[in-house]
């Protein structure tokens, strides 16, 4: 992905989408390690990903908690959410 942040999702992306067109899926990385040298591989991984982007949504669209989505990890997503929502308070004003 990059630069800027991605279109915001209003209906969520069917999985199977992301399972078709993921390069994760037979990669044979853990995506929901504990271990830092697999999520970086993890993250490697979706950074060369096709649906990057709507992996992303779709995990931010399905408050997923765990593993590397999008090529975030949860703090990661955590970040994001928190710098998406106050961006929509200043943009309401
Ligand atoms: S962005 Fe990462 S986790 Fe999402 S489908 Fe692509 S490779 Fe898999």
């Amino acid at each position: 992905m990059s630069g800027g942040a991605p279109p915001v999702l209003t209906v969520p992306i069917e999985l199977n989408f992301l399972v078709l067109n993921g390069a994760c899926w037979d990669s044979g990385i853990d995506f929901f390690s504990h271990d830092r040298i697999e999520n970086r591989k993890a993250m490697t991984i979706c950074g060369a990903c096709p649906v990057e982007s709507e992996c992303l949504q779709y995990a931010m669209a399905m408050h997923e908690k765990y593993g590397i989505w999008g090529g975030k990890t949860p703090p990661m997503r955590n970040k994001y959410r928190t710098k998406t929502n106050n961006e929509a308070r200043v943009a309401a004003k």
